[in-house]
């Protein structure tokens, strides 16, 4: 008690305080999340709908597809995307489900990557990136989500050879300065805080669509208040307790539904 552990070594994550809205609030301010879609919709959609749910007062798609299912509070700007991303107000970018791993996709990424935001790489994004398209970055800025196999081809493409998952991620987070958050059935995150470790969510998210309400939820938090570390942290307690309300065989879209009722709980 009353001790603190040495930078980097790996300890509990403690449970966040989510603040409300200021009382003088304003959509923008409160966080404006751009969420960069790609060839695949629905998991752009997916993490849209957890993002909503988590605390930024503005979320924008920024697509060249028609979406049929948009919801409402979704503003789709279907505009070219490097005029989009010169929005001064953006809080915070989102890009990776659904994107796709062609040329097309890759050039969305380096546009992203340009616009100077603070971003969360998933799914995709984690595919395309290379050492080149980080160089030069505020990578402190910068928060990915990757799964073992996307963590694994992340090594490799930065030339990593540490072996074990905690390893691993306080390795890329060492090497590249990004903040890391190696998903899975264990949850480790090597950030600018630190390595901090997670209680195991339920097994139940183990179903496709999850990771993407995992990012949409970093990326909102990342508007909010543009800190990597901590709106990794933030994500995967509100991604569990939502799974805990959303309790059994729940699918991806229920989840990011459970989002709000979650978020509660940490106010
Ligand atoms: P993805 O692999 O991108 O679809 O993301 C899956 C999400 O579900 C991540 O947030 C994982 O941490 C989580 N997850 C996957 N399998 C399990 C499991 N067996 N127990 C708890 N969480 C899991
Ligand atoms: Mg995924």
């Amino acid at each position: 008690i009353g001790l603190d552990f040495p930078v980097g070594l790996p300890r509990l994550s403690a449970e966040p305080h989510i603040d409300p809205p200021a009382p003088d609030a304003h959509k923008y301010r409160r966080g404006l999340l751009a969420i960069v879609a790609g060839d695949m919709p629905g998991a752009s959609l997916l993490a849209a709908q957890a993002a909503l749910r988590s605390g930024a007062g503005y979320v924008k798609l920024l697509s060249d597809h028609s979406h049929p299912d948009v919801p409402a509070e979704l503003v789709v700007d279907d505009g070219p995307l490097a005029e989009a991303l010169e929005d001064e107000r953006i809080g915070a970018l989102l890009i990776g489900p659904g994107l796709g791993r062609t040329p097309a996709a890759r050039d969305r990424l380096s546009a992203a990557l340009a616009a100077k935001r603070p971003i969360v790489l998933d799914a995709d994004a984690l595919h395309l990136l290379d050492p080149t398209m980080i160089s030069g970055a505020d990578t402190a800025n910068i928060a990915i989500t990757p799964h073992e196999g996307e963590l694994a081809q992340l090594c490799e493409a930065f030339g990593i050879e540490t072996e074990g998952k905690i390893a691993k991620a306080q390795a890329l987070n060492a090497e590249t300065g990004m903040a890391v958050l190696a998903k899975g059935p264990d949850t480790v995150l090597a950030g600018q805080r630190g390595t901090r470790f997670f209680e195991r969510g339920p097994a139940w998210l183990s179903a496709a669509g999850t990771g993407d309400v995992l990012a949409g939820i970093s990326a909102s938090r990342l508007a909010v208040h543009g800190e990597a570390h901590r709106a990794l942290e933030e994500a995967v307690w509100l991604h569990h307790e939502a799974a805990r309300i959303a309790g059994a065989a729940f699918t991806a879209g229920y989840l990011a539904r459970a989002v709000k009722p979650a978020l509660e709980a940490f106010l």
